[in-house]
């Protein structure tokens, strides 16, 4: 994730299909100091993103190509930045659906500027102080009672009995716990090493984890599973 060096010098992708919002959009954050640029479909949008990763995206949902919702998705797999979704869509599970894939915030149309304005700058704020706060390399974790090292690739039971791991469930446990409450794809998941998105290991490997957790895997209260989408780590995680 890029780290905006200040809120003017912050790079904005806008995604929008209709010329007249996406003008009003760009000219709202233009006057404020921000860079904007215009793209008009997802596509467009995600090879744009691998060539320059910008500090934060502004997704509109109904789009010519694809769905929104989709460009969320497939952004946060390959050139992970900030995101707010601004739709006409204004429905529960849109909502809930896009804060899961990993969007800051969202905004129904018809929008007030000022207001997105002020949202872009509080989402901008929030990484600038994540930033500043979390050292670069922290390597434990502490969940639900759990402590992870990533270092030496243990677990330590709320009993305090200690639990050894294998390296790629080392692995595995340290990519859930840096993004909790989150779904993550089999893809994600496997990292960039291991390209076959259809390798059931995942499977076999957050099985593995989930005993170890003492997670039942009929109702597991950790790592849960989400069904065509991936798995989420449900548990507030604070590293040290
Ligand atoms: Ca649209």
């Amino acid at each position: 994730m890029t780290q905006p060096r200040s809120d003017s010098a912050a790079n904005i992708f806008v995604l929008e299909d209709e010329p007249d919002i996406a003008r009003l959009i760009c000219a709202s954050l233009g006057d404020y100091g921000f860079r904007c640029e215009h793209l008009s479909t997802g596509r467009q949008l995600l090879s744009r993103a691998r060539q320059a990763t910008p500090d934060l995206c502004i997704i509109d949902l109904g789009l010519p190509d694809m769905d929104g919702m989709q460009v969320v998705r497939e952004l946060q797999e390959g050139s992970p930045c900030a995101v707010l979704i601004l739709t006409g869509r204004n429905d529960v599970t849109d909502r809930v659906l896009g804060l899961e894939l990993g969007a800051d915030d969202y905004i129904v149309k018809p929008f007030e500027p000022r207001e997105l304005v002020a949202r872009v700058r509080s989402i901008l704020r929030r990484y600038q102080r994540a930033a500043a706060v979390e050292p670069a390399e922290r390597t434990i974790a502490r969940f639900s009672g759990w402590t992870f090292d990533s270092a030496r690739h243990t677990l330590t039971a709320p009993d305090g009995r200690e639990i050894g791991l294998s390296s790629s469930e080392a692995g595995l446990l340290a990519t859930l716990l840096r993004r909790p409450n989150k779904i993550l794809s089999r893809e994600q998941l496997l990292g960039e090493r291991e390209l076959d998105p259809f390798d059931r290991s995942i499977d076999v490997r957050i099985s593995r984890l989930r005993r170890k957790l003492d997670d039942d895997p009929q109702n597991p209260k950790l790592i849960k599973t989400v069904y065509g989408a991936g798995y989420l780590f449900s548990a507030q995680v604070a590293w040290e």
